[in-house]
């Protein structure tokens, strides 16, 4: 049997591991279209900062890791798949065929419709590639101005501040982090930024990037334009489906089933490139996180390696920050549920939130800034859909209580 891989990231990785821990003679064929080894862009924020070195970032650090599993790993971009033919063709001409199939082909950082977004000096934060032209363009003292407060520019943030440029960070909504926090955590989040000397700007547009005299002027709604050296577009994300479009079913991501099977039965997708169960929903929606592309990735394995039970329950959509020392969390359906009930708690002198949801007596979501001790047992109540019983009542008066809610129900 011949099993091909498009991507090296994580979810990619994963599943070639994964099959050849099942099948230990198929052939393996994992295909990578950047000029490194496999590695994680979670790692970049540590490059970024000295921390790590790109060799740190790999995913699997050992020299000839792939080479000792029998995985070939070639580095290659794959122009187009033909699913009739089971065949896929790489750029340059040649050909590979396969018997299954993975798409697992991640996402790419998205840039808006404003002129000067393809000025040199504009850069986004999403590939080592791109982490080089950081490095090169972003030294202590120079300014910089991030775009987009949303989970990849407060991931970047930190790195950046540390780095020791004058840093402006310009979000269009009113609040950083608006798809992860509410307008309380959020704003908490920008006065915690503020104190420690970063400018955010909310509610504020770049409308477009110019160059004058080897700076990039920033031009904003409703403040004066920016001199800078570099500009960060951290605005959004979009799938990598292009090699499914109009072959397979798609739609934000390429849409699988709970076997991460697409709608070719020897085609399978797993990762930020997948339009998946969510855990929360029951529907199907593109997470872009590494812990779903994680799960995705061994799922889709154990499908297309002959497994009969392993059916993707959903995974949960969850996102832990750690803006410049503040952690924040969200988890399931932190907005809430129509009906639903809801207890909050805050501290805004020492930056503390909680925010609980409530579907009946079951925690559905969550939402935290400055509380890591509670991180590991929300995501259990949520993920075992814990009834709550009178607990829920003790909650909804004292939300930081959700460690002994856990305790009482999961320990006997
Ligand atoms: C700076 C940064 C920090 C992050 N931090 C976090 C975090 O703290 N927590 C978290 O959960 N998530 C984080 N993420 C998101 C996380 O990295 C992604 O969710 C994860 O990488 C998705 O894994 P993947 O395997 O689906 O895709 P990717 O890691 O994107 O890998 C896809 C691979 O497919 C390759 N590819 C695409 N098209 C082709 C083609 N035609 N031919 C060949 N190869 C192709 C790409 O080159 C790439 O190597 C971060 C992302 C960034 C950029």
């Amino acid at each position: 049997m011949k099993h091909v891989i498009i991507g090296t990231g994580p979810a990619g990785v994963v599943a070639a591991e994964t099959l050849r821990k099942r099948l230990p003679e198929a052939d393996i064929t994992l295909l990578g279209g950047e000029p490194e080894l496999p590695y994680s862009r979670m790692a970049i924020p540590y490059h970024l900062i000295g921390k790590v070195d790109e060799g740190g970032t790999h995913l699997r650090p050992t020299a000839g890791h792939f080479d000792a599993l029998r995985i070939e790993l070639r580095q290659h971009i794959v122009e187009s798949i033909h699913p009739d033919s089971k065949a896929l063709t790489l750029v340059g001409g040649d050909t590979l065929t396969f018997d299954k199939l993975l798409l697992a082909t991640g996402s790419r950082a998205t840039r808006p419709p404003i002129p000067g977004m393809d000025l040199p000096g504009v850069v986004n934060c999403w590939t080592l590639a791109d982490a080089r032209k950081i490095i090169a363009g972003a030294n202590a003292g120079d300014d910089v101005v991030l775009m987009g407060a949303g989970f990849i520019g407060c991931i970047i943030l930190e790195a950046l501040a540390l780095r020791g440029v004058k840093l402006t960070v310009v979000e269009m909504e009113n609040r950083m982090v608006p798809r992860m926090m509410d307008e309380k955590s959020g704003g908490l989040l920008k006065q915690w930024c503020e104190a420690k000397g970063v400018r955010v700007l909310t509610s504020t547009r770049v409308q477009s990037v110019s160059e004058d005299a080897g700076k990039l002027v920033v031009e904003l709604s409703g403040h004066e334009p920016l001199k800078v050296n570099l500009v960060i577009s951290a605005t959004g994300v979009q799938a990598n489906t292009d090699l499914a479009n109009g072959l397979l079913d798609t739609n934000y991501g390429i849409i699988v089933n709970e076997r991460l099977q697409t709608s070719h039965p020897d085609i399978f997708a797993a990762g930020d490139v997948a339009e998946g169960k969510d855990f929360s929903t029951g529907s199907y929606s593109v997470q872009a996180i590494q812990p779903t592309a994680v799960e995705h990735g061994y799922l889709a394995a154990i499908n297309m390696s002959g497994g009969k039970n392993a059916l993707h329950r959903g995974s949960i959509n969850m996102n832990v920050l750690d803006t410049m020392g503040l952690i924040s969390a969200s988890f399931g359906l932190w907005q809430g549920v129509d009906g639903g009930d809801a207890a909050t708690l805050d501290n805004t002198a020492r930056y503390r939130y909680i925010n609980l949801q409530f579907e009946g007596d079951v925690l559905v979501g969550a939402n935290t800034l400055g509380m890591t001790q509670h991180i590991g047992v929300m995501r259990g109540l949520i993920q075992n859909r814990t009834r709550l019983g009178k607990w829920k009542h003790k909650l909804m008066d004292d939300p930081t209580r959700v460690m002994e809610a856990y305790l009482a129900h999961h320990v006997p």
